[in-house]
């Protein structure tokens, strides 16, 4: 089942983009993440796959991401980004012929837990729109490439900051996210990161959860950064 959730202009270059919620009555056969539902952010300018490799038009939702293949060179890593935007012709289709249904995306979320940023950025839609949709999931994994703006500071309770350099997760975490790293085989672990448990172990998405931000609360969160091996996202 596909619902828009919402339509209207990027925070990132004021073109017009969606938020669609995708929750499949089967189960998902994702090996790495499990079964959940997913959340992507489309420019709707373009199918997803020309915007991202002919129009660049994938800006207004991954803003500044280096993996953007429009942008990508091999000193950021060995490939551009790994998500397969050929695959999601039909949801974007699905999506542009729908009115948008706020509640309904809402409440579609609470069966299980939900993959945010299954495409583009959070921070890529009205911050209304991102706390009603986060709101809505109880568990979730979600990715952030625009951790540095002022104005995104509030997803670090909710986020991972999406960082490709031990300088860039640093910094991060200076500034209180905690982060997910791409590295290279044989460069070493910061202190503050952890092996993704999927690599290490074959723990999925669904059950590991490490990848929600860091919590607010009295309580401190000590849980570790994430670092896992390049694959080109
Ligand atoms: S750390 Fe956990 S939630 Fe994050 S990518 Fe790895 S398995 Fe998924």
């Amino acid at each position: 089942m596909t619902i828009k959730a919402w339509q209207g202009p990027s925070t990132i270059d004021g073109k017009d983009i969606m938020a669609v919620v995708s929750c499949e009555k089967q189960a998902s056969r994702n090996g790495k993440t499990g079964d959940m539902v997913q959340v992507a952010f489309f420019s709707t300018a373009e199918r997803p796959v020309v915007a991202a490799h002919k129009t660049g038009d994938d800006e207004s939702v991954c803003g500044s991401c280096p993996l953007r293949p429009k942008v990508w060179t091999k000193e950021v890593s060995k490939k551009p980004c790994y998500v397969g935007v050929h695959w999601m012709a039909a949801q974007w289709a699905a999506a542009m012929r729908l009115g948008e249904d706020l509640g309904a995306a809402v409440g579609a979320m609470g069966a299980k837990p939900v993959r945010f940023g299954q495409y583009g950025n959070m921070s890529s839609v009205l911050r209304a729109v991102a706390e009603r949709l986060l709101e809505g999931a109880s568990k979730w994994t979600l990715y952030e490439h625009e951790w540095m703006k002022p104005e995104n500071q509030w997803l670090r309770h909710f986020a991972m900051a999406s960082v490709h350099s031990e300088h860039q997760a640093i910094t991060a975490q200076r500034m209180g996210w905690r982060t997910f790293r791409n590295r290279e085989e044989g460069e070493p672990l910061l202190d503050t990161e952890c092996q993704c448990p999927y690599e290490t172990r074959g723990v999925q998405c669904k059950d590991c959860l490490l990848c929600d931000g860091k919590r607010k609360g009295p309580k401190k969160d000590k849980r570790k950064s994430v670092a896992v091996y390049t694959h080109g996202g």
